[in-house]
């Protein structure tokens, strides 16, 4: 097996507590990859006034993978140059286009492919003479085309149905998104597609998200689904993701932010860093016998080391612990 690389990013707030447990973690079922720990959000300011500094973006460029803790501190939330803008440029300069986002519990099993790098957070931005405010949404066919057929490639290897959710009776953008997808879906005829539209696939989502299997969608709207998914199964502290690009180096991190409510206390779950973890060792690292080892280890935490959230006791360093121990047992053979 080559030598791996992965840039190791811990972020802010609860981000460097779950980052040490991923390390760990690592150095158990992956001791031969090389860690390359960098600052990236308020970190990176207070370092160094960029919240993503060259030579970070550097060592992410040249990476088989990055392993990223969230980002944000309300410290800067009113100032010009903000941790989240380090994680967008991120996002753009490696071009992960397609953020992978996996919501599972009991029959629940939905996946959240949502387009990254285009639409209304990263359009053109202003303030008018009259002091209007603007955002704009903007999406090239080809942004929506690679995006969409990841969706159906996806779907393929699972139950083989996508339903794409845009706002086509108001939207332009949506328009197309939905032409795009009908002439993609053609390429599929052994996948089912269905349409809907972002107000109802919310209410479906609360009501009946096992309904569901391969959602694609937009930039903005996949923002507010995902999180709404990973509320109805379990929380956010579950919930990994996976930002793909084609060929180069793909981001994993958790869907949650910085949680700076209860950042330096020990307690943040760490399972969404480590279900991260799981998501780079399948599909960056090609180790799909070690992802299925973490989440079955993790599995085992979630019901005999619980954290706070999760109406448990347990803390980010017992849960960690947990883990290793269940990752012990099943590599002895017991
Ligand atoms: P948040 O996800 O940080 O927190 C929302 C709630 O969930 C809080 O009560 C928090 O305590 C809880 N929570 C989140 N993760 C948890 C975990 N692992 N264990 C236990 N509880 C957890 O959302 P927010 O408060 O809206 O945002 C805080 C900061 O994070 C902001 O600066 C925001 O911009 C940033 N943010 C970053 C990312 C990212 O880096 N990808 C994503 C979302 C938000």
């Amino acid at each position: 097996m080559s030598e791996a690389r992965v840039v190791l990013l811990p972020g802010d707030g609860v981000g460097p507590e779950i980052a040490a447990e991923a390390r760990l973690v690592l150095g158990v079922l992956a001791p031969d990859v090389e860690l390359d720990e960098r600052l990236i959000g308020a970190a990176a300011i207070r370092a160094s006034g960029d919240p993503l500094p060259e030579e970070t973006l550097a060592a992410c460029r040249t990476a088989d993978a990055v392993l990223k803790g969230p980002v944000g501190d309300p410290e800067f939330d009113a100032a010009d140059v903000r941790p989240e803008q380090g994680l967008l440029r991120l996002r753009a300069a490696l071009d992960a286009y397609a953020n992978l986002r996996p919501a599972v519990q009991g029959d629940v099993d939905v996946l959240i492919v949502r387009e990254l790098v285009g639409g209304l957070y990263f359009g053109a931005r202003g303030v008018r003479d009259d002091g209007t405010v603007f955002d704009t949404c903007e999406y090239h066919p080809l942004q929506v085309e690679r995006l969409v057929r990841r969706g159906f490639e996806l779907a393929r290897a699972r139950r083989s149905s996508v339903t794409s959710v845009d706002k086509a009776n108001v939207l332009e953008t949506s328009r197309l998104w939905r032409r795009v997808v009908e002439e993609v879906a053609a390429d599929y005829p052994d996948v089912r597609v269905e349409h809907m539209l972002v107000d109802n696939a919310a209410m479906q989502l609360a009501v009946a998200p096992g309904r569901f299997d391969v959602i694609v969608t937009e930039n903005m709207f996949g923002d507010i689904l995902s999180d709404l998914a990973a509320a109805v199964t379990g929380g956010l502290g579950l919930a990994p993701s996976a930002s793909l690009s084609d060929g180069g180096p793909g981001i994993f991190e958790p869907v949650h932010g910085s949680a700076p409510d209860i950042a330096g206390r020990g307690i943040a779950n760490p399972t969404a860093m480590l279900r991260s973890t799981a998501l780079l060792l399948e599909h960056a690292l090609g180790r799909a016998d070690e992802a299925r080892a973490l989440e079955r280890a993790l599995a085992h935490a979630l019901g005999s080391a619980p954290t706070p959230d999760l109406g448990g006791t347990g803390t980010t360093a017992g849960f960690g612990e947990a883990v290793r121990a269940q990752l012990a047992l099943t590599a002895s053979g017991a």
